[in-house]
């Protein structure tokens, strides 16, 4: 998968520097859990990589842009950002210390439920469903 990704950008002709390959990598080595700006920076700091605040930004950025990755709004206001993978999922949020996960659903019927109440003025096209509790270690 980091291949393909990897692929893609070099052939739409993106320079692969040590930074982006590595974030594309701690990326899919946590595909489960959306992480923060601040989150990225220390993963790239224990991996030896020199990067800093703006860096990171900018890669993030990038990476949105080229739809590699995605913002995650767990419900805190707090930005997160996962890969833009397939299969539309839910995330959990821990209250405690708030840890997130992205929950995934085989079947979720809230698009389907939400076309019954759209509403006059707005056109619904997505929709994001955020739970809350306590995580593993929180409990
Ligand atoms: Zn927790
Ligand atoms: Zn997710
Ligand atoms: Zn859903």
């Amino acid at each position: 998968m980091a291949h393909q990704i990897l692929k893609a950008l070099k052939d739409k002709g993106f320079r692969l520097t040590k930074v982006r390959k590595l974030i594309i990598e701690i990326f899919l080595s946590n595909s489960a859990a959306p992480i923060s700006a601040v989150e990225l920076k220390a993963r790239l700091m224990a991996a030896d990589a020199d990067a800093n605040k703006t860096t990171v930004y900018r890669e993030l950025d990038f990476l949105s842009e080229q739809g590699i990755v995605v913002e995650v709004n767990a419900g805190d206001g707090k930005k997160r950002y996962e890969l833009n993978r397939d299969g539309h999922h839910h995330h959990i949020l821990c209250l405690r210390c708030s840890a997130v996960e992205c929950v995934t659903v085989d079947n979720c019927t809230l698009q389907e439920e939400l076309k019954r109440v759209d509403s006059k003025s707005f056109k619904i096209t997505g929709h994001s469903l955020n739970f809350f509790g306590l995580c593993e270690e929180c409990q």
